[in-house]
C-alpha cells in the first residue's frame, strides 16, 4: 500500500525547489489571511467520485492533485497527491420543496425579456 500523501519536492524540468504558489501561500498565511491548512493549487482538485447509487453511502473517496508553478522556469507540476475520504453533505431536496429552475419570477432568463 502506498502512503499518502504523496510528496514531490522538487521541479522535475530544472530541479528548483522554491514554488510560486507556495510562496504566496506562505505569504497570506503570515498575514493571517488563510489558515494553516490553506493549500494553494493551480488546478482545481479532480474528483475521482464514482458511486454506486444502488449502495447507501456517507462519504466517499477523494484524490487532490496539489499543483504548483516552478519559481525558476514556470513549469506547472504536481507537488503532493491526497487521499481522503470526504463525508457527503448534499442535501437531497424532495419533491415539493426548493424551487425549480424555470419557476422563478420571470421564468428561467428573465434579463432576456424584450
Ligand atoms: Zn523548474
Amino acid at each position: 500500500m502506498r502512503e499518502y500523501p504523496v510528496k514531490f519536492d522538487k521541479c522535475p524540468l530544472c530541479g528548483c525547489k522554491e514554488r510560486l504558489l507556495e510562496e504566496i501561500g506562505n505569504e497570506l498565511r503570515q498575514k493571517g489571511k488563510v489558515g494553516d491548512r490553506y493549500l494553494s493549487s493551480a488546478d482545481p482538485p479532480i474528483s475521482m467520485l464514482q458511486l454506486d447509487p444502488t449502495k447507501p453511502t456517507l462519504s466517499a473517496p477523494s484524490v487532490t492533485a496539489i499543483t504548483d508553478i516552478c519559481a525558476r522556469c514556470g513549469f506547472k507540476y504536481t507537488t503532493m497527491v491526497i487521499k481522503q475520504d470526504v463525508p457527503i453533505t448534499g442535501k437531497i431536496i424532495q419533491p415539493g420543496q426548493g424551487k425549480q429552475p424555470g419557476q422563478g419570477p420571470g421564468g428561467p432568463f428573465p434579463f432576456m425579456r424584450g
